[in-house]
């Protein structure tokens, strides 16, 4: 595929293209170009030039084109399913439904256009003060390769709502979907230059992004390591800053909880994307007088996960996106094992036969007896791997979740209403799930706290950081 800059779609400047390769075979899936910092300042002038007739359109006429761009993504559900699951690994019912994501949250800020207005306030002696909410102007939005179609809409859908306009990176192993669907967005009648797509490594493409001094905002997701680089960097020419980082959610499963309802989740919140969530359950916290009978019953349901291809009907878990990725996670679990950090229960391997042969595959894991200081629970484990620790009860378990630098999300599971209140308030995460974990509807402010992030996305938080405010007195 070409990339998209200017209205046009394009080749980068040097020509150069990379192949994307579909992680659970090894194959071609297509080829995007190798963009470079020139690419990027072509895309960061046409965005500039097309920020003045596009800011000055009503933001119920700029909604009006999310709105139909929405809905020809839904028609186009499978065909963009199918390059996502090609390009990401994930199964195709998961695929299927990030691109349903994507368009509510589209619809989500069509449907919010009508409404965004400003503030009038009746000042002392006579006086009045209006507060105008004007977009920032162009942007940069920088994703990753786990949830691409959604972290996309994201940033789409509040930057454009409110009259910005985008320069956007996906991941290096994962253009395709974002190319596609910015493809409809431009035919669904967004003018020449408002959204530009560069594709191409995090260390031209997305350095300049971060550098360009005509870009005023970036929203970038990512890693924790990665963020920190970026925060530095944009400080050279005062960007406005959204960081949307890496997470190790805990789950704190109570004696009184539904314990099918609990497994369902735990298998949901670990094992979905193959654990490649943000806000996936990265740690789980169990009663221990409950611990035997959820442990069991869990490791009964992870053993009949069905891992394989995502094209495959039935396939619960595709492989991991990439070679790094993998490699990371065979060799955290070894060292688990070499160094006695943990009892591997379930998985703890590369699957074996000829389906496997070619791709990025691993087996579901569990863990159990994880040693305190154990990699599993002071790093961001991004891969189908879950360490469970059972805790005396709900203050133990709390504490334990709250010493981790992340604080992206966590949840609590349990009937009891004091303990829902109690965990509310003390976990320390920008959200926490009661009964269940990772769904993030469009309507709900995301973000972290701690070293999971700077600002929110999502809701009507997300125009607040796409616009400034200004304010006049008279
Ligand atoms: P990453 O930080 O390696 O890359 C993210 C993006 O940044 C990619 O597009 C990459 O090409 C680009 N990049 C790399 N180096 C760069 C640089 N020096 N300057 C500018 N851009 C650069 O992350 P990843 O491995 O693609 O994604 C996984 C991480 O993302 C995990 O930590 C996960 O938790 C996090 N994540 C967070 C959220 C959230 O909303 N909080 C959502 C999804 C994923």
């Amino acid at each position: 595929m070409m990339m998209l800059i200017d209205g046009e779609w394009t080749g980068s400047c040097s020509e150069e293209t990379y192949e994307v390769k579909n992680p659970a075979n090894g194959r071609l899936v297509d080829t995007a170009p190798l963009g470079s910092a020139e690419d990027v300042k072509r895309a960061a002038d046409s965005a500039h030039e097309a920020f003045k007739k596009w800011s000055e359109l009503t933001a119920r006429e700029r909604g009006k084109i999310l709105f139909r761009a929405a809905q020809r993504v839904r028609e186009k559900q499978h065909e963009l399913a199918v390059t996502l699951t090609m390009e990401q690994g994930k199964p195709l019912k998961e695929a299927r439904d990030e691109i349903q994501g994507f368009a509510n949250i589209l619809e989500y800020y069509s449907g919010i256009s009508a409404a965004l207005e400003g503030r009038a306030v009746s000042l002392a002696n006579g006086r009045h003060g209006i507060i105008l909410r004007r977009p920032i102007g162009v942007c940069g939005a920088i994703i990753p390769w786990n949830v691409p179609a959604i972290i996309m809409g994201w940033k789409v859908g509040p930057a454009l709502v409110t009259g910005n306009t985008l320069v956007l990176k996906p991941a290096t192993t994962t253009p395709l979907t974002n190319l596609s669907l910015a493809s409809i967005l431009n035919a669904s009648g967004l003018p020449k230059g408002v959204l530009n797509v560069v594709t191409g490594n995090g260390a031209s493409v997305g350095e300049e992004i971060v550098r360009n001094p005509l870009i005023k905002k970036l929203s970038f997701t990512g890693s924790i390591e990665t963020g920190r680089r970026v925060l530095q960097a944009a400080s050279s020419s005062m960007k406005r800053v959204t960081l949307e980082l890496g997470g190790s959610d805990p789950m704190i499963v109570c004696d009184d909880a539904d314990i099918k309802k609990a497994v369902e989740g735990a298998v949901h919140g670990r094992f979905y994307n193959c654990g490649q969530t943000c806000t996936a359950v990265k740690r789980l916290y169990v009663f221990e007088s409950i611990a035997d009978e959820f442990v069991r019953k869990l490791r009964g349901r992870v053993e009949r996960l069905k891992v394989g291809n995502g094209m495959e009907e039935g396939v619960d878990m595709g492989p991991l996106n990439n070679r790094a990725q993998w490699e990371q996670i065979k060799t955290l679990v070894d060292r688990v094992k070499e160094k006695e950090e943990g009892n591997v229960i379930a998985g703890g391997k590369v699957p074996e036969g000829e389906t496997y042969k070619n791709g990025y595959f691993y087996m579901p894991t569990l863990v159990t007896d994880v040693a305190p200081d154990s990699a599993l629970l002071e790093e961001e484990v991004f891969g189908p791997v879950l360490p469970i620790i059972t805790v005396k009860g709900l203050d133990e378990a709390i504490e334990l979740a709250n010493g981790s630098k992340f604080g992206l999300g966590s949840s609590i599971w349990t009937n009891d209403i004091e303990k829902i209140r109690v965990a509310c308030e003390r976990l320390e995460s920008g959200v926490t799930w009661v009964n269940q974990h990772v769904r993030l509807p469009p309507e709900m402010p995301f973000g972290g706290v701690k070293e999971s992030g700077i600002g929110r996305e999502n809701g009507l938080e997300a125009i607040d950081a796409y616009c400034e405010l200004k304010s006049i007195i008279m």
